[in-house]
């Protein structure tokens, strides 16, 4: 129930005369946000000279940029405004997506789109003499992110609001998101990059409501005037969360959330104390200390590091953001009473598992709540989203760190870990799966389990692709799986349909709107009735008319940041995503070279013309990572400038990958290397933006491709490698990379290449680490088994493409069926299945 009284202070009856004043004058005439095409062009000229201070004469490119966001932004506010006084309304179950990362890229094509806006707002400059496109260069991407974890956030955000389903986002605001990545002499190199140096027009800062956050100090028992047993947390240092909100617009619906990013801010507090003892420097070098929480996103992707600042920036986070749904819980409700049933919060990873043991913390220690009723809201609301097996990736914190850090939620998970082993106990669980279960693992250096930690906490764990689903609960979470078989479930990832075909492939959703009508981009299983047009030579011609544009704007990116001519009419061979050794680029590479001393041992050998093209970051610190995109760069020196091989193959690595660039990239492709050892990749997203947009996969039985593949057909999807069943065998016999090498003589000649220096004149040992890993390292990846397979089935594709009518066929089909992999799905599935949420409507 909500409290009485509450909605006065949303001016509906309102009771200041100020807010009565206020309340007629909203009726005045609105011309600031109305949305035909002169009112566009005067907002966009108003902010020109009023937001920027700048007439025709003085405008920049940025100028003109930050004019037309804030005139978009001006029409997100209202819509804004709208959407949470009806959730408050409502008294609305509300669901808080917790993350570390949100993969944003650009927002202001994509807030026209959704808001309806696009059409108008070119018009309206075109007929100033300005082209819309060039002010979207402007805008830097927002990458507070990795990767696919991250981007899956953001696409979560855009499908929450087109669903009109009450949501938030909870992250960081971090001043530095993911690095640029410059390619120098072949090697990457990091630079910082400051996406906030020219404002960001999409925030919104609130310090009004700003929340202190505690570190360190220690822990104190006492008796409260109950006499009750109760502890508390002191001598703690504080740091002040300050909330950024970001508007999240849904598709044409209304609908705008908020995604709340918090900025690390020093307290006065202590910097007083250091000032008092006259040591003013002093002061202000503690402050920026705690305001580093918030300088950095760590630039790894699936492997972690047990950094003391890591846990903070975890710790930061949620503790602001709890503050910040208790309090808004508490501005609407007496007390607790239906905690449960108005608040959902989805973890997305383990990175802010650390929330189950502050919710304790703050009901037990803050609210006087009883240990079990505590425990029982926090599992009641918490869900918790598995992204990995891989056992790099597996957060754990030395319990000394973690206690030093944070000493009242060591004991709360202490607490929280001795009931629960208790429990197994009584139920007469064996000691082995009590160990392998227990929050904390025991060894040389003590740790603390998170995945455990968000397992035990939640009513819900679920994977992100039906096979990492049932590998989570035969291998990973076995043990729980048998204890509490009920609380497992999956949820494929999706992608969303506005970004990742009406923004980035406009030319190929017109065309789909021309045959289907409008409503597939919020339907997509609509989709499916493009399959009779595969049968349609006049629409196949127009499909590949649109994929060979894609092509054309993919090679001018190249052509300006390469300065390579790339030939629009050889097969567009596609792998983007992060470098890592699971998803196995080398493989990709591995074939390339196949080629090329294919073409050098037979000069008249006339392969289908192929351009390979790679893109991807490494983590900083990913030694191997490094030296495979190092490969690339050398392979492409040598293929690229060997007149031997001209107009048959082509290597290029596209430099600092990222949402605006994929944008750009996944339309252009015609096929999508999808080739990571089975069992490694939970799911993957980027397969589905592929072909979602009419490129073939080529790829393993892993994440969700073996859905990918049974959506579209098996007939229409390039199907090679060892399965996971088959790699376990393997592996149970005793992998040797070596029988491969010797037995597969092709094989041999690509790893001899690149060992005897063919791709580093003058320094043949150069690629020993590579070439060590493959051979002495035991190819922990499998990149020689699944070899013969790959490049066999690297045939079929060249032999498909020669049939232009059959590959736009398979193509079609592809875009027909990949229905189900829209995020709308995923997130329908979420809100009905794990956090009992309904849509609030508002149009
Ligand atoms: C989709 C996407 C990813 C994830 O790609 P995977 O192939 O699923 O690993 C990573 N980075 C960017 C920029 C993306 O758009």
């Amino acid at each position: 129930m909500p409290k009485p009284g509450a909605e006065m202070a949303l001016n509906r009856n309102p009771q200041s005369a100020e807010a009565r004043a206020m309340e007629r004058a909203r009726d005045l005439p609105n011309t600031r946000t109305a949305t035909d095409v002169d009112s566009l062009r005067r907002s966009f000229l108003d902010h020109l000279q009023f937001s920027q201070g700048k007439d025709e004469h003085t405008a920049t490119a940025l100028d003109r940029y930050l004019a037309l966001a804030y005139g978009v932004r001006d029409r997100l506010m209202r819509h804004w405004i709208q959407t949470q006084q009806a959730y408050y309304l409502h008294d609305a179950k509300r669901v808080y997506y917790l993350s570390l990362e949100f993969l944003m890229g650009k927002a202001l094509e994509n807030n026209l789109i959704n808001l309806g806006l696009y059409d108008g707002a070119r018009e309206a400059l075109a007929g100033i003499g300005v082209d819309l496109s060039d002010l979207f260069t402007e805008e830097p991407d927002a990458g507070l992110g990795n990767g696919g974890l991250g981007r899956l956030a953001a696409c979560y955000l855009d499908s929450m609001a087109t669903l009109a389903l009450p949501a938030y986002g909870y992250g960081i605001r971090y001043e530095f998101g993911i690095f640029d990545q410059e390619i120098r002499d072949g090697w990457q190199v990091e630079r910082p990059e400051e996406w906030l140096r020219f404002g960001n027009p999409w925030e919104v800062a609130r310090p009004e409501y700003e929340v202190p956050v505690a570190f360190y100090g220690r822990t104190e028992a006492y008796h409260d005037e109950q006499g009750r047993y109760r502890v508390r947390w002191v001598d703690a240092r504080h740091v002040l969360g300050t909330p950024y909100d970001t508007p999240i617009a849904g598709y044409r619906n209304g609908t705008v959330n908020t995604l709340r990013l918090w900025r690390a801010r020093a307290s006065t507090e202590f910097d007083l104390a250091d000032f008092n003892r006259g040591d003013y420097l002093a002061a202000v070098e503690e402050k920026n200390l705690s305001e580093n929480i918030s300088k950095v996103l760590y630039p790894n992707d699936v492997t972690v590091m047990g950094k003391e600042l890591r846990l903070q920036q975890q710790y930061f986070f949620v503790a602001c953001s709890i503050h910040d749904i208790v309090n808004r819980h508490l501005k609407m409700h007496e007390g607790f009473e239906g905690f449960a049933d108005k608040v959902a919060l989805q973890l997305n990873d383990t990175h802010p598992a650390i929330a189950v043991a502050e919710l304790m913390r703050v009901l037990v220690d803050e609210h006087g709540f009883e240990w079990d009723d505590a425990w029982e809201t926090c599992r009641a609301v918490f869900g918790y989203t598995n992204h990995t097996l891989l056992p790099e990736a597996l957060e754990r914190w030395a319990v000394d760190l973690f206690g030093r850090v944070l000493p009242r939620h060591l004991e709360i998970i202490l607490e929280v870990n001795r009931r629960f082993l208790a429990g197994l106990r009584d139920r007469g669980v064996d000691p082995a799966a009590m160990a392998r279960m227990s929050l904390i693992e025991e060894g040389p250096v003590r740790q603390v389990r998170m995945a455990n930690l968000a397992v035990v906490g939640s009513h819900s764990v679920n994977g992100v692709a039906a096979l990492h689903t049932e590998l989570l609960r035969s291998d990973l979470f076995k043990d729980f799986d048998a204890l509490w078989p009920e609380r497992f479930n999956n949820k494929t990832n999706g992608v969303t349909p506005r970004r990742w075909m009406l923004q980035a492939n406009p030319e190929l959703a017109r065309m789909i709107t021309e045959v289907l009508g409008p409503g597939w981009e919020t339907d997509l299983d609509q989709l499916r009735r493009l399959e009779p047009l595969a049968g349609d030579a006049a629409f196949r011609r127009r499909f590949r008319e649109v994929k060979r544009q894609n092509k054309e704007l993919l090679a001018a990116v190249v052509q300006r940041e390469n300065g390579i001519t790339l030939d629009v009419d050889s097969i567009f061979d596609v792998q983007v995503k992060r470098i890592h050794e699971y998803k196995r680029q080398l493989l990709d590479v591995l074939h390339v070279v196949a080629q090329y001393l294919r073409i050098k041992a037979d000069p008249s050998y006339q392969p289908v013309p192929r351009t390979y093209l790679f893109g991807g970051k490494a983590a900083p610190g990913y030694a191997m990572a490094k030296w495979h995109i190092k490969l690339v760069n050398a392979v492409a020196e040598v293929v690229n400038h060997d007149l031997d091989v001209r107009g048959r193959i082509a290597v290029v690595f596209l430099k600092n990958y990222r949402v605006s660039l994929a944008e750009r990239i996944f339309p252009a492709a015609d096929l999508s290397e999808q080739i990571s050892t089975a069992g490694k990749e939970a799911s993957g997203t980027g397969n589905m933006k592929f072909a979602l947009n009419g490129a073939l996969t080529i790829g393993t039985l892993d994440g969700a491709n073996v859905e990918i593949r049974e959506e579209v057909g098996a007939e229409n999807f390039f199907l090679f490698g060892l399965t996971v069943e088959q790699v376990k065998e393997l592996r149970r016999r005793g992998y040797d990379p070596w029988e491969y090498y010797r037995q597969n003589r092709e094989l041999k000649g690509v790893v001899d290449a690149i060992a005897g220096g063919t791709f580093s004149p003058g320094q043949p040992r150069l690629f020993q680490p590579i070439v060590d890993s493959l051979l002495n390292g035991g190819d922990p990846y499998l990149c020689l088994a699944d070899f013969a397979s790959y490049v066999r089935c690297q045939e079929e594709v060249s032999q498909a493409y020669l049939d232009p009518e059959r590959w736009t066929r398979m193509a079609i089909l592809n875009v027909a069926r990949m229905g189900k992999f829209s995020s709308d799905r995923s997130i329908r599935e979420y809100a009905e299945q794990i956090w009992n949420v309904q849509p609030v409507k508002l149009e």
